[in-house]
């Protein structure tokens, strides 16, 4: 018999780990999601709770695991300023700690494991578009630091295990994404934007709106995290940056929001957080060539799919 195989997801209950998990088990794997619950929700994952592949376990990985599987993606850790300056002792401990207890786990194994980095660690990048071979522009002891910081602690664990213990790797660095199931209350820019303008409230512009990000849809995406970990060889490791390359000012964005809900909100500027990245977007060259991915839908198209989302959360609040 054909054996199924076994995927864990750690942060499986969080904006990005439920659509990998609902992604898994459309192609047939079995998905053990674990999740603290700090910012993922059993909401997320409701839908997939009957599947009898599929199985919650609610844990923190800065504690030991130990289960059986065949494969790891390595997404738990909050990810918005707001969540992860929240405890930022407990982030750090999170990347750390949760990679060297999932990088154990995987050396026991002998599985493939995936670690979802970050393009925090280019930092405010003094270098645009962001390559992988860049080596980032980070303060060490700012607000930001816990999250930056600790994702570059955890790509130079994740190195440090393959290069020690030979074990199989593959660090994503996720730029900017959004879609369904995103926190409604995580202060990110698109999740804010979309829920002032259906509330018809003033957008809030940080700044003078100047600065830039790419966006990314979720379903893009998933699709790139699993090619990285199934189509490529073991020998390819990466680093390779995820995201989607069409760049857009903050101002930009919130047009294109007002367009798409039709609210007639106004913008309303604010101080710029400290540390705030000037600029933002990925260079996917490398994705591109070695496992043939490339988002496919446009931030206006993936606006209209993502504002349904928070219109049902609003009406049911
Ligand atoms: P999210 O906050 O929705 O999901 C993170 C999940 O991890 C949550 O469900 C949370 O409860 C869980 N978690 C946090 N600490 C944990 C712990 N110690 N033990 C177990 N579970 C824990 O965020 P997301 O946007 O889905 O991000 C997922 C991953 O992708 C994160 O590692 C994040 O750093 C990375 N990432 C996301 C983006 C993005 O734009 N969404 C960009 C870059 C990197
Ligand atoms: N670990 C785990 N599950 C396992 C194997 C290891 O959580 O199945 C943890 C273990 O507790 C240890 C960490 O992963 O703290 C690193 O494991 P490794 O074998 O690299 O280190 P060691 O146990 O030798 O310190
Ligand atoms: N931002 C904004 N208004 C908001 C939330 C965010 O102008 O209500 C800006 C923020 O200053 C940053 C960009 O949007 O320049 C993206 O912020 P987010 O927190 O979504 O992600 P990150 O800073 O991690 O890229």
């Amino acid at each position: 018999m054909h054996l199924k195989k076994r995927v864990l997801v750690t942060g499986g209950a969080g904006f990005l780990g439920s659509h990998l998990c609902k992604r898994l088990l459309a192609d047939n794997c079995e998905v053990v999601c674990l999740d603290n619950c700090f910012t993922g929700s059993k909401q997320n994952i409701l839908p997939l709770m009957s599947n009898p592949n599929f199985e919650f376990l609610r844990h923190d990985i800065t504690f030991p695991l130990f289960i059986e599987v065949d494969e790891i993606y390595n997404l738990a850790c909050p990810a918005s300023p707001i969540h992860y300056q929240h405890d930022p002792v407990q982030t750090t401990k999170t990347s750390v700690h949760g990679a060297i207890n999932m990088l154990g786990l995987a050396k026991r194994l002998k599985a493939k494991i995936m670690q979802a980095s970050t393009s925090e660690v280019y930092g405010d990048p003094a270098v645009h578009p962001q390559p992988e071979s860049y080596w980032g522009n980070v303060n060490p002891i700012g607000f930001r630091s816990c999250y930056d910081e600790g994702k570059r602690c955890a790509e130079t664990l994740f190195f440090d295990y393959r290069r020690q213990h030979k074990l199989r790797i593959k660090v994503a660095r996720i730029f900017n994404t959004y879609g369904p199931n995103m926190h409604p209350n995580d202060g990110r820019v698109v999740s804010n934007f979309i829920i002032q303008a259906l509330q018809g409230k003033p957008l809030t512009v940080y700044g003078k709106g100047q600065q830039t990000r790419s966006f990314c849809y979720v379903d893009d995406l998933v699709e790139g995290f699993v090619r990285l970990m199934n189509n490529t060889g073991d020998d390819f490791t990466g680093p390779a940056n995820l995201g989607n390359p069409g760049e857009f000012t903050i101002l930009e964005l919130a047009e294109l929001v007002l367009k798409h809900t039709g609210s007639k909100s106004k913008i309303d500027f604010k101080p710029l957080p400290e540390d705030d990245p000037k600029q933002r977007r990925p260079d996917i060259t490398l994705a591109k060539s070695v496992f043939g991915w490339e988002p496919t839908i446009k931030l206006e198209e993936g606006l209209e799919k993502t504002i349904p989302y928070f219109k049902k959360i609003l009406e049911s609040a």
